[in-house]
């Protein structure tokens, strides 16, 4: 896979739709070892891209868990029979039980933070061995029945409960250290027994810890397909920009709705570059492709990372959609922009710099003064007739009018044009 373009850009509060981060050989690599993203950024996104999945799966895990710690005290009772000690193992069983009904309750209260779900899921694995080594305390002679459930717990921890292999490894090994410790002080097994014990918790954690280190790559492979495709479906392979299906299909729908939310004011602005035809006519189109992508990073380095997004709406012209920015805010960035423009160049070839200028057309709604629902192209077809009134106009200038809703809209825009 080919590296596109050294950006990323996504919004922070749609990062379940938002688009990952472009393909690049090194962002995705695998730390092979850890099984995870070498790059933090592509990391917390797969972690962000997986969440809803995680939280199902940590809920119903440690639920799981709880019950079948609590309904064992039943065994305590017929073994110890009712007194102090199976009331101090029960009670160790209630904590673990605690844990992780507040570590489901985490999942509720935090939805959006991973780094809680690592956290629950660590301390409840660890107040559950603790707790699973007074049983083994206060239970010794039933020290094979304590190795089947230590191999059993050590496959939930590296497996079943969602974690991160960094944390659960050590969880899994030290607890089951812990637990040989125990019994070889108990000294109720022979050195055979001993022996053979041991072997078998070393294969249940090997087993267990491959397990969770291959599923863990697999999903990572998995998320990395994912991202070269929707990256090929969704973004323009010369200038990395996002394409016209993103703009239609999720973008701009994504930021209308969370404008209409909160009341607040959203701007678009189309540019398109001034006889760029003569540019491809007189330089060649690879000339023409330099102009492009000079264009692409001069309105992106202008926008603001993971909040503005540039499209590249077809030819040599591009969208912008600027969330929060009023009129006034969204034609004085178009104004900056054209100046960049004229001062920035192109070099196509030795000692040869291209100049272009480019027509805007920006266009505005505040949600604190529009109610009635307008489509989503009326916007973009006010923008788009404000850029051929710039065109119209001599070119490489900006023409701007607020949104009012479907009618001011035509009216405004006619108005601008004529
Ligand atoms: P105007 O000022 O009215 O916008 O004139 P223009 O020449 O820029 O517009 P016109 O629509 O006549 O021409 C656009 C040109 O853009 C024609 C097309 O070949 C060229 N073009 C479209 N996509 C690409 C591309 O990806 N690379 C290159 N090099 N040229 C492209
Ligand atoms: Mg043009
Ligand atoms: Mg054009």
């Amino acid at each position: 896979m080919a590296a596109i373009c050294p950006h990323w850009r996504g919004h922070p509060e749609t990062q379940g739709g938002a688009l990952p981060p472009l393909v690049n050989d090194a962002a995705y690599n695998i730390r092979r070892l850890r099984a995870e993203f070498s790059d933090r950024t592509v990391e917390s996104h797969f972690n962000r891209h997986q969440l809803p999945r995680t939280q199902a799966q940590v809920r119903l895990a440690l639920l799981f868990c709880a019950t079948f710690y609590v309904a064992f005290a039943i065994t305590d009772i017929m073994a110890l029979g009712p007194g102090n000690d199976a009331l101090i193992l029960f009670l160790g069983r209630v904590a673990v039980a605690v844990s992780a009904l507040i570590s489901c309750l985490m999942t509720y209260w935090y939805p959006h933070s991973v780094r809680r779900i690592w956290l629950g899921a660590s301390i409840t694995e660890i107040i559950g061995m603790a707790a699973f080594m007074l049983v083994v305390i206060y239970r010794p002679t039933e020290t094979p029945w304590h190795a089947m459930a230590m191999s059993i717990m050590a496959l939930v921890v590296y497996i079943y409960i969602p974690n991160r292999v960094a944390y659960a490894v050590p969880i899994g090994v030290i607890s089951t250290s812990v637990f040989v410790g125990i019994v070889i002080y108990q000294g109720r097994l022979s050195g055979t027994e001993q022996l053979t014990m041991i072997m078998l918790l070393v294969l249940s954690n090997g087993f267990g810890c491959m397990a969770a280190h291959r599923y863990a790559l697999i999903r990572r492979e998995e998320f990395r397909v994912q991202s070269f495709l929707k990256n090929l479906s969704e973004r323009d392979p010369l200038t990395g920009c996002h394409n016209r299906r993103y703009l239609q299909q999720e973008l701009l729908n994504m930021e209308l709705s969370r404008a209409r939310r909160f009341k607040l004011s959203l701007a678009v602005v189309i540019c398109d570059i001034d006889h760029f035809k003569s540019v491809n006519d007189t330089y060649g189109h690879p000339a023409g492709d330099a102009v492009l992508i000079t264009f692409a990073n001069l309105l992106r380095s202008m926008t603001r990372e993971s909040v503005d997004s540039v499209i590249r709406y077809g030819g040599e012209e591009f969208l912008i959609v600027l969330p929060e920015t009023d009129l006034t805010g969204a034609v004085q960035l178009a104004e900056r922009m054209r100046t960049a423009l004229i001062s920035s160049g192109t070099e196509v070839a030795p000692d040869t710099i291209v100049g272009v200028t480019a027509s805007f057309g920006v266009t505005a709604v505040d949600f604190a003064l529009v109610e009635q629902r307008f489509a989503q192209e009326l916007l973009v077809d006010t923008a788009d007739r404000l850029l051929y009134a710039a065109k119209s106009s001599g070119r490489n200038n900006v023409k701007s009018v607020e949104f009012f809703g479907r009618d001011s809209a035509t009216l405004h825009a006619r108005r601008a044009a004529a």
